[in-house]
């Protein structure tokens, strides 16, 4: 397995990131996007293939738009647990800052080739069936560039298809509701994850007081989706 860059690069008693356990056996089919502002903004893209979650991270996010094709950072192996993790890295530690649970669900791998093979070829085609992202998408690897982990993302022409599709539009956490100043302040779950939790109009500075007692319940991380799950589509 192929996690120890993961584990040397966190401290996992000053991070609420999980450790990494025994490679899981069960091929699942989850994946999921996490909002991360770290030093620079981006979205870490992951792939549940091989008992770990591959992961890209997008400067620019995913998008629904056929047309535009996004740099993606091919980077470490992270935990299946990691799938579930939304919170706050504090200062000091490897990604400091908020992490939100953008998208999450199951993907299907295209073409009849596994993961691993399609990874190696450089070439990797999927289906997504999450929250916010569906249909076919790519990913890319451009041979013979720098640091050898230079991808792009690209969605492909299908009826889930959208140009000019704004990734930022839809920055609320499909986990807890929250946008991510929520999260960075540590504040509860919202009631409604969905299209209009993180509106403008809906700040942190309106919620109720008493309801920060459950910001510890709230933030914990959950298990991530292991088979199908009960998809909703973003509308
Ligand atoms: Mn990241």
């Amino acid at each position: 397995m192929a996690l120890e860059e993961y584990a040397r690069k966190r401290r996992f008693d000053a991070t609420p990131e999980p450790a990494p356990k025994d490679a899981d056996t069960e091929a699942g089919n989850y994946f999921c996007v996490q909002r991360h502002d770290a030093t620079r903004l981006h979205y870490d893209f992951r792939l549940e293939i091989g008992g770990v979650l591959k992961s890209w991270a997008v400067p620019k996010g995913p998008t629904l738009d056929p047309a535009v094709r996004h740099f993606a950072a091919m980077v470490e192996d992270h935990p299946v647990e990691y799938g579930g993790f939304e919170g706050t890295i504090p200062a000091g530690n490897y990604g400091a800052g908020s992490v939100m649970l953008w998208d999450r669900g199951t993907f299907e791998l295209l073409g009849g080739v596994e993961g691993e093979a399609q990874i190696a070829r450089g070439d990797l085609k999927f289906r997504l069936h999450g929250e916010k992202l569906n249909g076919d998408f790519a990913l890319v690897h451009m041979k013979g560039r720098g640091k050898g982990n230079e991808w792009l993302i690209l969605k492909k022409r299908d009826e889930f298809a959208a140009p000019g599709w704004d990734v930022e539009a839809h920055a609320y956490s499909v986990l807890s509701g929250r946008t991510q100043e929520e999260i960075a302040r540590n504040l509860p779950a919202r009631e409604t994850h969905r299209a209009t939790a993180g509106a403008a109009d809906r700040t942190w500075e309106s919620r109720p007081v008493k309801r920060a007692a459950k910001t510890a319940e709230s933030t914990a991380p959950a298990p991530p989706v292991k088979k199908k799950s009960p998809l909703i589509q973003a509308g």
